[in-house]
């Protein structure tokens, strides 16, 4: 045993103390910056209980990591084996009672804190775009119950989560799609606000339902479109007529006051690259945000390479030579660069994953439709929280893995990289 061990290096075993049995870590992070307030006054308290109750056995040094802030840092710190911790009674009295009052949010091991949930409520999809799906494959895999993405969604508002997207496959072709909307916005986050609630459809079914989904709670919607020329949308979609029911759809969301509506646009060079202009023109007419968004390698028939993609640059050009743009400030975590027309009317936004990726800033982890955990678009494999609920875990259990899971999020995909390996799932399966 170590003999004067400094109060700060105390600290840090009661924290490992706290990984050994099992806390939570960010039950951790709230116990650590609890005992540096109260290293004041009453938090060496704490330490000289921890001191006395560990004499006699033998120290381990570790180095373990720690977060200030969104950084992450690491420390090393001296800690009892395992074997003597098991038998011993908790020596830090303080610990459930912090457990229980801990704010938890979620944080991966890069400092990212992520508050924003994407589920896929279905795979299936009625349109077969050709840069998506290979259009004779159907859904891929289960789709759950709404009571258990409820679920989900409710465990994962209690650890941050400010923002739910649902998506698809076509979320619209689900059954039920309003009252679980109602459900979900009868969360309440930990400011006791109601989490913000967004879809994103293809917007063929929008137009019967944008009110009820807006009466039911939902926010804001986005709407896939990658064409404003009717004949050219049919082309990609592979099904007739969606253009007119879209835009129906469109309308029919800014009438019920779904503020603002954003339009995706993915572009592919030597296909609809030539749309750009047009839908400047349709942002200004029909007071949506466009977004371009960069092609990326997620499609069924793996027909992606690097000059395909039309990149942010090309994309401002183009539209310059309609109406000068102007940067305008996003949000860190926002996917979009957005930028104005020069006369002030209309925005436009784009989202270049390939060109200029944003994963330092992501805050996103998402729920497939058969209710795994993917922690990126690009993951290799996902996490089976649906066959835990199978098997009866309790929300704890959820908890304690999801925080796992998250933690280990990827630092960043690896589009263009030679050994890239192509994600566990194309887009319509994880849900985009
Ligand atoms: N059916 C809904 C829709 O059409 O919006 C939701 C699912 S769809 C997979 C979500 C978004 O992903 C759409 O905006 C679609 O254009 C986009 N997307 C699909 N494959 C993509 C890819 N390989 N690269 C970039 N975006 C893609």
């Amino acid at each position: 045993m170590e003999r004067g061990a400094s109060a700060a290096r105390i600290r840090f075993a009661e924290f490992a103390f706290g990984i050994y049995n099992g806390c939570r870590v960010s039950d951790l992070r709230g116990l650590r910056e609890s005992y540096s307030e109260r290293s004041n006054g009453g938090g060496d308290e704490g330490c000289a209980r921890l001191k006395g109750a560990i004499r006699g056995f033998g120290w381990k040094r570790l180095r373990l990591p720690y977060w200030k802030g969104n950084a992450r840092w690491s420390f090393s710190c001296l800690l009892v084996s395992s074997t003597a911790f098991s038998s011993w009674p908790n020596p830090l009295g303080a610990v459930s009672e912090l457990r229980a009052n801990s704010q938890m949010n979620l944080t991966d091991n890069f400092g990212r804190s992520i508050h924003d949930l994407r589920i896929s409520i279905t795979d299936r999809c009625n349109y077969k775009c050709v840069y998506c799906r290979t259009g004779t494959n159907g859904a891929a895999y289960a789709e759950l119950p709404f009571a258990e993405y409820l679920r989900i969604a409710r465990i994962l508002v209690g650890l941050g989560i400010t923002k739910i997207r649902l998506t698809g496959g076509e979320p619209l072709l689900r059954k039920g799609v309003v009252e679980f909307v109602r459900d979900l916005a009868k969360l309440r986050t930990s400011e006791g606000k109601k989490p913000e609630i967004a879809l994103t459809t293809n917007g063929h079914l929008l137009a019967g339902i944008a009110q009820p989904l807006k009466d039911a709670g939902l926010d804001r919607v986005t709407v896939s479109m990658d064409a404003v020329d009717p004949e050219r949308f049919a082309r990609i979609t592979r099904v007739p007529n969606g253009y007119e029911s879209v835009l129906a759809g469109v309308r029919a969301a800014r009438q019920a006051g779904l503020d603002p509506v954003k339009i995706n646009c993915v572009l592919l060079r030597g296909f609809n690259e030539d749309q750009i202009i047009p839908f400047g023109m349709f942002a200004r007419e029909e007071r949506v945000v466009v977004r371009f968004i960069e092609f990326m390698p997620l499609e069924e028939d793996r027909v992606w390479t690097p000059e395909i993609v039309v990149t942010l640059e090309e994309i401002v050009s183009r539209m310059s030579e309609y109406l000068p743009l102007e940067e305008i400030a996003h949000e860190r975590s926002e996917t979009a660069r957005r930028y104005r027309f020069s006369d002030g009317v209309g925005e436009i936004g784009i989202i270049a994953p390939v060109s200029h990726p944003f994963c330092g800033h992501c805050s996103r982890i998402r729920i497939t439709s058969d209710g795994k955990l993917r922690t990126c678009l690009f993951s290799v494999w996902d996490h089976d929280l649906h066959e835990l609920m199978r098997r009866g875990a309790t929300d704890d259990r959820l908890v304690e893995f999801i925080v796992e899971v998250v933690e280990r999020k990827e630092e960043r995909h690896h589009i263009g990289e030679p050994g890239f390996v192509p994600a566990s799932r194309t887009m319509v399966h994880i849900g985009g």
